[in-house]
């Protein structure tokens, strides 16, 4: 789907309150695919892993994007993750918050992070309970270079509609919750290529959108 196809579908259905962010999710796509989006006027975009995100960045430093790790973090690539991110959406365990606090360069604004929630409870997957989201916020609000923007996750693809709709919601949720205690907290990332529309229904404020937006993947 063209960019702007795209664009103009999430404005159509983005609440009156606020436009809804589109992250074009980037991981596997060359860089140039990414340059060509940028021409166009898309300016954020999310990468997996960390180093082949890595040498993106740097390929396309002149053009001053916006860069979202959105794949699991490891603890030994969280130096790289503190120095190439703008966003970390995958923070899960306290042990992540501080190693990208400590690897945040000085000098640099403080690193965005969301907390990564299973909500689905999924063994599976990556993510937080839903119970531990209050402790790792007040752990993040706590180092100066990170600043807690918000809550992400990737619920199970169940085959109903409805429960699908009713995970978006718990996440919306957890979401009023925290952003009742903390003020600089706007952002929820929920919703890829198959059920954006669905997330936005239920209250996110950024969708995270790779094949649709840029066809299939090439294979790693
Ligand atoms: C790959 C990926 C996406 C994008 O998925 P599409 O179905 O290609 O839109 C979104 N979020 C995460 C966390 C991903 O890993």
């Amino acid at each position: 789907m063209p960019l702007a196809a795209l664009v103009q579908e999430i404005t159509a259905i983005s609440p009156a309150a606020h436009l809804v962010r589109l992250l074009a999710v980037s991981k596997l796509q060359p860089a140039g695919a990414i340059a060509a989006l940028a021409g166009q006027g898309q300016r954020a975009f999310g990468e997996n892993y960390v180093q082949e995100a890595a040498a993106k960045v740097q390929a396309l430093a002149p053009l001053g994007l916006e860069w979202h790790l959105i794949g699991h973090l490891q603890s030994n690539k969280a130096e790289l993750a503190a120095r190439t991110f703008d966003w970390v959406q995958t923070v899960d365990r306290p042990k992540l918050v501080t190693a990208l606090a400590r690897h945040r360069p000085a000098g640099r604004p403080p690193l965005n992070v969301l907390i990564q929630v299973n909500i689905d409870d999924e063994d599976s997957k990556h993510g937080c309970s839903p119970d531990a989201v209050q402790a790792l916020a007040a752990a993040i609000a706590r180092e100066p270079m990170l600043c807690l923007r918000g809550l992400m996750t990737i619920p199970a693809p169940h085959p109903e509609a409805e429960r699908r709709r009713a995970a978006f919601a718990r996440m919306r949720e957890l979401f009023d919750a925290l952003a009742g205690r903390y003020p600089q907290v706007d952002t929820l990332s929920m919703g890829m290529s198959g059920d954006f529309a669905l997330a936005i229904a239920e209250g996110a404020t950024m969708v995270r959108v790779g094949t649709a937006l840029f066809g299939p993947r090439p294979s790693p």
